[in-house]
């Protein structure tokens, strides 16, 4: 935490909101359902979320709503959906074309990749409201926004070519100018076919575009590019919809308008990108302002775009099987938009430790850091620089009385003797003592930390409402390290799901939290831990650069406990490992307890007793444990694992 929580960059979005002096406040998100929807989109909803909760704060009346492109005509199908959906649904819109899936109830493609999206939003904290584009043609509302369209065709095209052309040459704009000839900005689907465009063999795509608009009849006429069908249709019928470019501008002025909307940055390049497009038409064509616009740079899942085309999919759901969500919604409010996010997912515990500390920080049960530490450091450190700059001084001062003092002949050997009582002499002068200056130094410096120690709650108790998916509640909620849930993931066979239960309420009272940890809650991060677990296993294998392995391994404490201790483990024994472990196994059924301190007293004695290097004694209690010479630090990872348990894996030494 630091410099990026300085004045959040969602207050003057939130301010800018505000000066338009609207209710209800309308924010908005898009999507094109044309598959698998990538976690890297949560980014868009979860800004507009955040918006949505700040301004709900204020009292205001509030809707956030997504508008599911399911009337989009498919240009191609990603790599994991059937061959023949492409030779048999090209060109016509998402929403009709059969569901390529049953696990999900669904009445056409965009649908269950529509379903699919929205089913994790709840999860996330999110409250949205869904319209589904091919539903909203149907509507009258929609309709008038496209007979506004296309009688004022040609003032669109001249606005759309106005802004493409901006930095071209003469010959570029005339050539431009050239293609758009019979641009129209609508489409029909197509009665006969039901396709709204054909791609050619060149890759070319043709749309099924509008050739005439009767405004009488209130028709529009066709001319099919992929099945020839020439046809007229009422606007009325629900088969005309607007071109991209028009689609936009007109979904914002519906009523309730539209005034807050979140994009990918590669939307607002100045002029030429298409939100100054839309914003553009928006005004001149609609006759509205167009809504507050923040851009924002991609998210990243490690060193990979999330881009729907490439094929990699991690999806919200995806993520959410393996962490809470409130780890990505701190990510997304915590970064600026106009930075990358790289998500990780090997670091979540990195992010944990920052959720929990925020969330700690919020109900007050840490303060942000230590004050006292901060100023101690800074004291040593402020000394040191004094002392040394007065030492410079000093010098400085006694070469001059030297020069004051001694014959010039003389200064070569001036004794020692002398040198120090001048240095004596210029030391009692008051201007040397360093004192003063570093209490006020001091003082300086505690009432910035101070100041920032403030600073950061203020921003905590901004940001954590924001990221929180539930309730709020009054007390801290549980929170469960997930370094034990790792190592309980891992022992699961061999411990019960209520001594795991215990140790963790154990593991968070010493976080000073208190709060109920619910069966449900303890299965449900399990569950997520063990996922995750199995995610890394497979990442780890994949990865073919050792680098990489190595990297990735170290960031997750993976071991196998073996069901039992095979010959292979036993013949790895020395004798005089085996001398001390029947004095171990001893030691086991004394205590209560095996924990750090009580560990460390037993190891002193048996070294004392048997003469073993504590170094391999610890190999040996691990190679016993979990099959491999080395694991998790042995104290605390022992004091998770069930103690019958243990003894009874020691046993087999007692008869040594
Ligand atoms: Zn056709």
């Amino acid at each position: 935490m630091g410099e990026k929580y300085a004045i959040h960059w969602l207050e003057p979005v939130v301010q800018e909101i505000l000066a338009r002096n609207q209710e209800p406040i309308v924010i908005s998100a898009g999507k094109t359902t044309s598959g698998h929807v990538h976690m890297g989109f949560m980014r868009e909803i979860i800004i507009g979320d955040a918006i949505r909760r700040i301004l709900q704060s204020k009292g205001k009346d509030v809707i956030f709503r997504i508008f599911l492109d399911t009337y989009d005509a498919a240009k191609r199908f990603p790599p994991y959906i059937d061959k023949s959906y492409a030779n048999k649904y090209v060109g016509r819109p998402f929403a009709r074309i059969p569901s390529p899936f049953n696990d999900i109830k669904a009445n056409s493609y965009a649908e269950y990749f529509g379903k699919e999206l929205i089913n994790a939003f709840p999860d996330f904290g999110v409250e949205i409201q869904v319209i589904w584009t091919h539903k909203l043609y149907q509507q009258a509302d929609m309709q008038e926004q496209i007979r506004i369209g296309l009688e004022k065709a040609n003032l669109v095209k001249e606005i759309v070519l106005s802004h493409l052309t901006h930095a071209m040459t003469k010959e570029e704009k005339e050539e431009r100018y050239k293609m758009y000839e019979h641009w129209m900005p609508a489409m029909v689907v197509c009665e006969s076919c039901g396709r709204t465009q054909i791609k050619n063999t060149k890759g070319e795509i043709s749309p099924n575009r509008v050739i005439q608009y009767n405004k009488e009849k209130d028709t529009v006429s066709y001319n099919c590019p992929a099945c020839e069908y020439a046809g007229e249709v009422l606007i009325s019928s629900g088969l005309v919809k607007l071109n991209w470019r028009l689609d936009w501008p007109a979904k914002w002025a519906l009523d309730p308008k539209n005034l807050f909307e979140c994009s990918g940055k590669d939307h607002f390049t100045k002029i030429t990108g298409s939100w100054d497009v839309a914003t553009d038409l928006c005004i001149k064509i609609y006759n509205y302002i167009g809504p507050v616009g923040l851009g924002f740079e991609w998210m990243r899942l490690g060193d990979t775009d999330m881009g729907t085309s490439k094929g990699i999919v991690f999806m919200p759901k995806t993520y959410y099987s393996m962490a809470e969500p409130e780890l990505l919604r701190m990510l997304v409010l915590t970064t600026n938009p106009s930075r990358h996010i790289s998500f990780r997912i090997e670091e979540l515990a990195l992010l944990y430790d920052e959720y929990e500390r925020i969330e700690r920080i919020y109900y007050e049960i840490e303060e942000p850091f230590d004050l006292d530490k901060k100023v101690g450091e800074f004291k040593t450190r402020i000394e040191k620089d004094l002392i040394r700059d007065l030492e410079i001084q000093i010098t400085r001062e006694i070469n001059i009385e030297i020069q004051k003092e001694v014959d010039p002949l003389q200064r070569e050997n001036i004794t020692k003797n002398k040198k120090n009582l001048i240095k004596e002499r210029i030391k009692k002068q008051s201007h040397f003592d360093i004192h003063p200056k570093l209490e006020k130094k001091m003082a300086e410096y505690v009432k910035t930390e101070e100041k920032e120690r403030e600073r950061v709650k203020r921003e905590v108790k901004f940001l954590y409402p924001l990221i929180y998916t539930k309730r709020l509640k009054k007390r801290c909620p549980p929170q469960i390290p997930l370094k034990f849930l790792v190592n309980m993931v891992q022992l699961r066979e061999f411990i019960s799901f209520d001594e795991i239960m215990k140790k963790a309420q154990l593991t968070q009272r010493q976080k000073q939290i208190s709060a109920v940890i619910s069966k449900s809650y303890l299965r449900k991060r399990l569950q997520q831990t063990s996922r995750w677990l199995d995610y890394i296993k497979t990442l780890i294998e994949k990865t073919e650069d050792p680098t990489e392995k190595v990297r990735l391994e170290s960031k997750v404490d993976l071991f196998e406990v073996p069901k039992i201790l095979t010959p292979e483990i036993l013949k790895l024994i020395d004798s005089e490992q085996r001398r001390s472990l029947k004095v171990f196994s001893e030691w086991l059924l004394s205590v209560e307890e095996v924990n750090e301190e009580t560990l460390k007293v037993s190891m002193i004695q048996i070294r004392e007793s048997t003469g073993i290097s504590v170094q391999k004694l610890f190999q040996v209690i691990y190679l016993i444990l979990i099959g491999r010479t080395t694991g998790p630090r042995l104290g605390p990872f022992m004091s998770l694992m069930d103690l019958n348990w243990i003894r009874h894996r020691f046993s087999i030494f007692r008869n040594e």
